[in-house]
């Protein structure tokens, strides 16, 4: 089964009349955990109350869950609801938003192209890993339509954006009992899960913007993430990328947290990228360890995400941008559509598997408002 015991990922789901409440997904149902471990904690709409607990209580409660469903089904059974009967929520109440810039190939491909006079990466970008704070307002729930940003597009042009883009991403969410400060320790310690995550963008509005504070308006419209958020616990860790020069000590990877992910793009159900997770050069250990280097706390609900995952080779560019860059074709979809970037009605959907494990999805379908 896909979602299986070993998977057993955590979401917000409501069923129709009755107000969301937090469930985790088994097969094609979804286990309401309030009334099966009658834990009120559960009743809550989001999974701020349950990540504040804690580590030692995550791997306790997915023991918990794992045992019930393997044995107890006849006190398990009548709590499984079948998916089709729910609706699913965002899992989790967004705190702060971080949106990194991890990927090799992503950076060196876009640096090249906003900045085609150079090598593509910064000075510092082997040193340390870039982020920027984003905007958790605008974070939702797979599903949820995507307007069409207006913005300046350059001097005095004003208009809908004619590059919107993707970019195809790991979000880490964070959850900390409130007597843990920072500088943050191990990983597994103050990061819950994972969600797949879409940062939509708007190439003409950015590329405009940027300089020299980084993305704005070009990005903060819209965040979408998956409904499910899987256990960091659950996934299969592997070495990090090599890294040359060595970072500094505060960023040494002491465990590997390699994620062996691989990430599928499709727009309108056609395959157009498939990105590998583990080829990212700095992995969510050493983003953390960043994130909070400075003395800047961390809360429950914080969110920060990989960057765009783009491979060595074309075929696993993470955004639309490098896909079609520096004379590629366009981008075939069926019926001898092509697209450069994204047309209104477009639906895009980002699905990743670890081994036997799948992360589920998060997609978006553009709309423009007239
Ligand atoms: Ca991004």
């Amino acid at each position: 089964m896909s979602w299986g015991l070993d998977n057993l990922p955590y979401g917000v789901f409501s069923r129709r009349g009755e107000s969301p409440r937090v469930g985790v997904r088994y097969g094609d149902s979804v286990l309401d955990l309030a009334a099966a471990l009658h834990d009120e904690v559960f009743a809550a709409p989001s999974l701020n109350p349950f990540m504040a607990r804690g580590r030692s209580a995550w791997h306790d409660t997915r023991t918990l869950i794992r045992n019930k469903l393997d044995s107890d089904r006849s006190v398990t059974g009548p709590h499984l609801v079948p998916l089709e009967q729910v609706r699913l929520h965002m899992p989790f109440e967004v705190a702060d938003y971080v949106d990194f810039y991890c990927s090799l190939e992503h950076a060196s491909n876009v640096g090249k192209i906003f900045r085609p006079d150079t090598d593509g990466l910064t000075p510092n970008w082997r040193h340390l890993p870039i982020g920027y704070h984003g905007r958790s307002g605008t974070v939702v729930v797979s599903g949820t339509p995507v307007t069409r940003p207006h913005g300046q597009l350059g001097a005095g042009r004003f208009g809908p954006s004619a590059k919107l883009d993707i970019e195809a991403e790991l979000g880490f969410v964070v959850g900390v009992p409130s007597e843990m400060g920072s500088p943050a320790g191990p990983l597994e310690e103050h990061v819950f899960g994972v969600t797949l995550l879409n940062d939509w963008s708007a190439r003409d509005i950015q590329g405009w913007e940027y300089v020299p504070l980084g993305p704005f308006l070009g990005k903060s419209f819209a965040t979408s993430i998956s409904p499910w958020v899987t256990p960091l616990e659950a996934l299969p860790r592997v070495p990090g990328r090599p890294q040359d020069p060595a970072p500094l000590d505060y960023l040494r990877r002491r465990e590997d947290w390699g994620l062996d992910i691989s990430v599928e793009v499709s727009i309108n159900d056609e395959v157009v990228s498939r990105p590998p997770y583990s080829g990212m050069y700095w992995t969510p250990d050493q983003m953390l360890a960043h994130m909070t280097v400075n003395g800047a706390s961390l809360r429950t609900g914080d969110l920060f995400a990989s960057g765009t995952i783009s491979g060595p080779r074309r075929e696993e560019r993470g955004s639309l941008i490098e896909l079609t860059w520096n004379g590629s074709d366009p981008i075939k979809l069926p019926g001898g559509e092509t697209r450069t970037f994204l047309e209104n009605g477009d639906t895009v959907t980002i699905r990743a598997t670890a081994g036997d494990l799948t992360l589920g999805e998060v997609s978006g379908t553009v709309r423009q408002v007239t």
